[in-house]
């Protein structure tokens, strides 16, 4: 299985902020509005994330055990671009110190290899090719 879908930490570490223009009030298919607060004049960032105790208002998760980001499909270019360490062939040190801080070890590529045998195509989100990407996020000073 993906480790995204049992962790969640790094929803619950960063400041999540991005662009006003990726807001759903401008782009179609953008973040929902509702669910984003003023962070500057050309930034939101996601309700929930702007200071400590940090935890974004899309995230479904109880965190080590499982998670989901409730607005996947739209959520912030941020979330995007974070991958998991090792997803890709490197470590991500925002990914490490989001599990370190929750207790939980962080990924090697050894907590890859089920990619190997998962391309079965039943539709489930571990399915090579249609795993989720990682949640998180561009840490952004306060
Ligand atoms: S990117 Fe790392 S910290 Fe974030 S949910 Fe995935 S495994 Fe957890
Ligand atoms: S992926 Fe981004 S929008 Fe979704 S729960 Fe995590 S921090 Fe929030």
């Amino acid at each position: 299985m993906h480790p995204c879908l049992t962790c969640g930490a790094c929803c619950t570490q960063y400041r999540v902020a991005f662009h006003w223009m990726e807001s759903d009030e401008v782009t179609e298919g953008g973040v929902p509005a509702a669910l984003t607060q003023r962070l500057d004049a050309h930034r939101l960032c996601m309700r929930g994330t702007y200071g400590p105790p940090v935890r974004c208002v899309a995230l479904d998760a109880d965190i080590g055990v499982y998670s989901r980001c409730t607005i996947h499909p739209n959520r912030p270019s941020v979330c995007r671009e974070v991958d998991a360490s090792w997803e890709f062939g490197a470590a991500s040190s925002q990914c490490d110190r989001a599990r370190i801080a929750h207790g939980l070890p962080p990924l090697t590529p050894a907590d890859w290899t089920w990619r190997e045998a998962a391309s079965n195509d039943d539709g489930e989100p571990d399915d090579s090719g249609n795993s989720p990407s990682s949640p998180p996020v561009t840490p952004i000073a306060a």
